[in-house]
């Protein structure tokens, strides 16, 4: 019996994602940004709801007796006004309509599940995942930084681990191993980088390798030295130059003179508004390249305030810029930040993550078991927002993966959005 109602199909575009939250349902357009937070509400949570069952191909039958609702007709005339979906006449479009909704589907996690160590070791690539490595080659160091344990956790840093130093053979067959596998950059580190016995066989063995390569000093240790030229300028370019802010009062005129020469990149220490006006000061002052300038932020534990204002997330920082597919899937996959790089101490034990448990010694086993572990077990490369209080939250593949910062204080929910 014809109901006196027209039909129309109600379909989403595939680059539309719909996310679950606690009592909403968000819908976002990955190609304009369009973000649009859908409270509960009977007849509306009745469409979405089909539209989220696996197998609606993202198209349902709608009829003018809903869409006479008017928070329903509300929703629909948002969806077609955003390009994020449309209505059409059952009547002149026969069929049903099916978008692939949008959808990961090789998760590099899955695809290991079920591999064996031998089919990796019998031929399987898994080395291009290694994208980055850092090496610390020695630890020793006689500066006495207040937190010098604590920035490595949270940025790359010099490290008085106390693991010793790592024996130049060690040093060139790893390298040889790191530039085997493809690896794109290697960043070295000490202790006191210059203080390495090898040094001198680092800065020549070095040049050979085509990786890109980024050597961490602190101003304190670089200081003394930069006069000698010689030492220097066959990587000049390639160091990054640690200086909590703190310390620029051992940082002379004629230092930073010559490090602003020299072209070296900056990376600024800073814990508190008043060491961001510091710096500013200091960069004025020697009118100093900004784009030299790399600022890290460090959590000292008792400046929750400064991170607040500066690091956490607002909805702002979310519906501001347009995330697109790729970056949700990625963030559903695996962590930005973490994913591909790994940290080799003094004495081999190599780690994803410093905030992590080591996942094996490189010098007792390969590299590529190193990679192998992490991706079979390991617990950084993979750490997305699937935990804790981010969990339930819809915005969980909109926000940037968890860094350093949530790993350090404990707290997944760095933000001022729930
Ligand atoms: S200079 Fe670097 S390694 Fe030395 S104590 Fe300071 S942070 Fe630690
Ligand atoms: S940080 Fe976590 S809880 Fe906060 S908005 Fe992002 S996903 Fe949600």
């Amino acid at each position: 019996m014809d109901s006196g109602l027209t039909q129309y199909w109600f379909y989403l575009e595939p680059y539309v994602f719909l996310f679950k939250g606690k009592g909403h349902v968000l819908v976002y357009n990955s190609l304009n940004g369009f973000y649009l937070k859908c409270e509960e509400d009977i007849l509306l949570d009745h469409v979405l709801l089909k539209l989220l069952e696996p197998d609606s191909g993202y198209c349902i039958r709608l009829d003018s007796g809903l869409l006479g609702n008017e928070t329903v007709k509300l929703f629909v005339a948002q969806i077609r006004n955003s390009f994020s979906g449309d209505l059409a006449d059952c009547k002149s479009v026969g069929v049903r309509p099916f978008i692939f909704k949008p959808k990961l589907k090789v998760l590099p996690e899955a695809s290991l599940k079920h591999l064996k160590e031998d089919d990796v070791f019998s031929g399987r690539n898994i080395m291009k995942n290694l994208n980055e490595v850092t090496l610390f080659l020695n630890s020793s160091c006689d500066r006495n930084c207040r937190s010098c344990s604590g920035y490595s956790r949270q940025f790359d840093c010099c490290l008085n681990s106390g693991r010793g130093e790592m024996p130049w053979e060690r040093c060139f067959n790893l390298l040889l191993d790191i530039e085997n596998s493809g690896v794109r950059k290697v960043n070295f580190s000490g202790g006191n980088l210059l203080a390495y016995t090898h040094w001198r066989q680092l800065l020549s063995g070095v040049e050979k390798f085509s990786f890109k390569k980024k050597f961490y000093i602190h101003i304190e240790n670089l200081e003394p030295l930069l006069e000698r030229f010689d030492a220097f300028d066959v990587l000049l370019p390639d160091v990054r130059v640690i200086i909590p802010v703190w310390n620029l009062e051992a940082c002379s005129d004629e230092c930073a003179g010559m490090i602003k020469s020299y072209k070296m990149d900056m990376d600024f220490v800073v814990s508190s508004e008043n060491d961001v006006a510091c710096l500013n000061f200091f960069v004025d002052r020697f009118g100093i390249d900004s784009s030299k300038v790399h600022l890290n932020l460090f959590y000292d534990g008792h400046n929750k305030s400064f991170f607040e204002k500066n690091v956490y997330t607002s909805l702002s920082d979310i519906t501001d810029y347009v995330v697109d597919k790729n970056s949700i899937f990625r963030r559903q996959t695996l962590n930005e930040y973490f994913y591909g790089k790994l940290i080799i101490l003094p004495d081999g034990d190599t780690y994803a993550n410093l905030n992590h448990p080591c996942i094996g010694n490189v010098f007792l086993q390969s590299l590529k078991q190193m990679v192998y572990a992490e991706m079979k077990q390991g617990k950084s490369w993979f750490y997305t927002r699937d935990r804790g209080k981010c969990k339930g939250c819809s915005n969980k593949y909109l926000c940037p993966s968890p860094s350093n910062y949530e790993l350090v204080m404990r707290k997944m929910d760095l933000c001022s959005i729930l």
